[in-house]
């Protein structure tokens, strides 16, 4: 499968009934943004097809990619998963607006577990198995990987289930900030970190020297 079709599929995708319906609900509950603008569909990943480092999000947020159409673009979580990429040589510009907005990205792929908005941002078990699927094809198509790094701890249960699921021995690989797994043989590293959702970085959970030091202990892997 090309890209071009894996990203025509999940453009498509309706198999969940309550998020079809919700990416579409969402839209327009901010004011600053009309309902009309959203993109409201699911959203494929975004990236350097060559990459050799993948970032795994959770899902669309309801007003950041679930309106723009591509991951971590247009909200807070995206202000410092942009910053950190331009940062660190992987993006062009340390903003992402909009699908249009001239952003390059190298060496890296961005993409979530779960292509449509979720309520409460919480995909529930079911979703995040029937999304994997898409993960699954995306990782395969990546021929070039080095490291995975997952964002939070459903990101890096989806992450884990798919390489257990190709066989792989993942038992006792646990989520926590900064942890990092070898997968074995020809296999890239798993990578796990806070998310920096706005709750996670207000918060402190997850501050700029915690994520930057992620990025740091990427340099050395990639
Ligand atoms: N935006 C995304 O695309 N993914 C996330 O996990 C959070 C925000």
């Amino acid at each position: 499968m090309s890209w071009n079709q894996l990203a025509e599929q999940i453009h498509q995708c309706c198999r969940c009934e309550r998020l079809v319906e919700w990416r579409t609900a969402v839209a327009g509950k901010k004011r600053e943004y009309p309902a009309k603008s959203y993109w409201s569909q699911p959203v494929s990943g975004f990236g350097d097809t060559e990459a050799r480092l993948l970032i795994v999000g959770l899902a669309p947020g309801a007003h950041g990619a679930n309106r723009t159409g591509r991951p971590f673009t247009g909200d807070a979580a995206g202000d410092w998963l942009y910053q950190a990429l331009y940062q660190y040589g992987f993006a062009s510009q340390p903003d992402a607006v909009s699908r249009d907005d001239g952003l390059v990205l190298t060496d890296v792929f961005i993409t979530n577990v779960v292509r449509c908005v979720p309520p409460n941002n919480k995909p529930t078990g079911e979703e995040l198995q029937a999304c994997r699927a898409y993960l699954l094809q995306e990782m395969s198509l990546l021929s070039q990987l080095r490291v995975v790094l997952a964002l939070g701890k459903d990101a890096f249960d989806s992450v884990k289930a798919v390489y257990r699921d190709q066989g792989v021995n993942v038992r006792g690989m646990t989520f926590a900030h900064g942890v990092s797994y070898d997968l074995g043989d020809g296999l890239p590293i798993l990578m796990a970190s806070y998310h920096p959702s706005r709750r996670n970085t207000n918060t402190g959970m997850l501050t700029w020297e915690m994520w930057t030091a992620i990025f740091d202990k990427i340099l050395l892997n990639t």
